[in-house]
């Protein structure tokens, strides 16, 4: 019921295409179904008057024809609305899940695998939009359908009807008795898809490594080893679907061979007329069909829910904008001085960074250095409020804490350690910086970062996944030309010479001192010494603390 309730808002965002597509096939189905068991009924006792001649089965087919073409028409019109009304519902569940995939805090959501989101999002939303389709469809089509047959039977003859309400309750209570171990399975099925689907994007991120290190051993046994526990997962349900199979499934069909020849032992001691043993068998048939819909829609249910379940923990992550933009300060500072005070920050229990405090005046340039491990990236993580920290950092005077994250990070621009490359061209890479930058800014941005201006071609083309068709120092400069795209008081660079040759090197430094000139804040991490000339000062961290040299 609390899956229904969740999913509730879905159906009031297309309430009309779900009402028809709900309630129409439904209707018309059954309406079919009993004005063709009444047709049958009357051709039958046509059959038994000896005066019937061709020419009157004839009119009557003719007679019929259209209302059953009709009947059937509106049926499948509503099964088209149906299907609309599914696809619909999986696109806005779609666009929520990645709406709080993009909008949620990043230190919320490092909480899940590649293998866990990735499965939800192929699988899990697919599964929970068939909640307020199939599910609520399987239920209430039976159920309307149902009733109109047993209703239609208890006329035609009350014992056969009352019997044919009881075997349909027996199927349906049998078939609740598989719901629990079928749902349990399936939680087991989805996890074990979870599993591999990590594997596979292990195998995917390290295919160079992979060959380099010709681990294609090592990465098939783990990823044979996945599917195993998969296959074994799949085999036990299927085993139990076999059990539902012999019992439930096979009770349903007896009731069918049960009724129809008491129905004609009935019609043989002239209870009954053979015309109405035909109407009875044909509409028992369809009642016990759609009977175990019925129950099989609960167990689908039951299944989707868990989907459901699995999907909620991502969707209700909190945008982080919301979460922190309500009565956030708005005032733009003249000053932009950066100055850390008494922060501290932990990755559970590893402490990370202690009680740390410097300021960065605007013109000034401080070098970070430091082992590697020691904290350095955490210490910018947190400036740009990626990580929860103690203590405060301010921006001109004012608590970042209180600043909203919407205007915080116009004032900053960082080009981080690991870039992040989407799969588009280098233009769109650095465009990405600021969208409203004209083309000869992203051109002077990318000449700034040491980058070929003016090759068309190589600014143009796609660069693949992760810019795999770039080398590791274009990779660093896009990412570099994306920072310096911006306009803004203070500018990070994590390691941003880490990967490049000394011409290139000696140009990105040459833009920075550019930028100190200006009057920015900068943050320089490095690990290179060569790096270090063109700093004010330098800042070491070293087991949490940073120490100025
Ligand atoms: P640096 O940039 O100086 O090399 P980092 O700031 O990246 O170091 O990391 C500092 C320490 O925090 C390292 O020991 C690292 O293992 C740990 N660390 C970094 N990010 C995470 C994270 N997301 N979860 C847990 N530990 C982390
Ligand atoms: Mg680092």
């Amino acid at each position: 019921m609390k899956a229904l309730f969740s999913m509730k808002r879905y159906i009031s965002r297309n309430w009309k295409l779900w009402c028809c597509g709900i309630f129409l096939p439904a209707f018309f189905s059954t309406a079919t179904n009993i004005y063709f068991a009444g047709r049958l009924q009357n051709y039958v006792m046509m059959l038994t008057q000896p005066r019937t001649s061709f020419q009157d089965i004839v009119r009557i087919l003719l007679l019929s024809l259209p209302v059953l073409l009709l009947l059937s028409w509106i049926d499948n019109a509503g099964l088209c609305v149906f299907s609309l009304f599914l696809a619909s519902t999986e696109n806005d569940l779609r666009n929520d899940f990645y709406k709080s995939l993009v909008q949620a805090p990043l230190k919320n959501l490092q909480k899940f695998s590649q293998g866990q989101l990735l499965t939800r999002y192929n699988t899990d939303i697919e599964q929970s939009a068939q909640i307020v389709s199939y599910d609520i469809f399987g239920v209430i089509y039976p159920l309307v359908v149902g009733t109109g047959y047993t209703a239609a039977v208890l006329l035609a003859d009350l014992r056969i009807g009352f019997l044919m309400f009881l075997l349909g309750a027996v199927v349906i209570l049998l078939n609740f008795l598989f719901m629990r171990r079928i749902k349990r399975i399936r939680l087991e099925i989805l996890q074990a898809k979870e599993s591999c689907t990590s594997n596979c994007s292990d195998a995917i991120k390290g295919k160079m490594s992979i060959r380099q290190y010709s681990a294609q051993n090592r990465m098939y046994n783990k990823i044979e080893e996945a599917a195993e526990q998969l296959y074994r997962k799949e085999y036990s349900a299927v085993r139990l679907e076999t059990w539902k199979l012999l019992t439930s499934d096979a009770a349903a069909n007896v009731c069918i061979y049960l009724l129809t020849p008491l129905a004609c032992v009935m019609a043989s001691r002239g209870y009954l007329s053979v015309a109405v043993v035909l109407f009875i068998h044909q509409l028992c048939r369809c009642f016990i069909m759609y009977t175990q819909n019925f129950a099989v829609a609960f167990i689908r249910y039951g299944e989707h829910s868990l989907s459901l379940e699995r999907i909620c923990p991502i969707m209700s992550l909190k945008s982080e904008l919301t979460e922190r933009d309500d009565n956030k300060c708005e005032k733009v500072p003249e000053n932009f001085d950066v100055t850390f005070e008494n922060v501290c920050a932990a990755y559970g229990s590893h402490q990370v960074l202690n009680h740390v405090s410097f300021t960065v005046s605007p013109g000034e340039c401080i070098g970070i250095i430091g082992e590697s491990g020691s904290g350095k990236s955490t210490l910018i993580k947190a400036l740009m409020q990626l990580t929860d920290y103690q203590g405060n950092i301010l921006i001109g005077g004012e608590n970042c804490k209180n600043i909203s994250l919407h205007l915080l990070r116009k004032y900053i621009s960082c080009s981080p350690e690991h870039n992040d490359i989407f799969s588009t061209t280098v233009y769109d890479n650095i465009r990405y910086g600021n969208l409203n930058a004209t083309e000869s800014e992203i051109y002077s941005a990318a000449e700034m970062a040491g980058l070929p201006a003016y090759r068309e071609d190589f600014f143009r083309r796609n660069i693949g996944e992760n810019g795999d068709q770039l080398s590791g120092g274009q990779r660093q400069r896009v990412s570099l030309a994306r920072a310096l795209l911006r306009d803004v008081p203070v500018y990070i660079f994590d390691e941003p010479t880490a990967a490049l040759d000394a011409d290139s090197e000696s140009k990105i430094l040459n833009t920075i001192s550019k930028l100190k000139q200006e009057g920015k804040c900068i943050l320089l991490i490095t690990h290179k010494a060569s790096t270090l000339h063109i700093t004010d000062r330098i800042l070491r961290v070293e087991d949490g603390n940073v120490c100025q040299l």
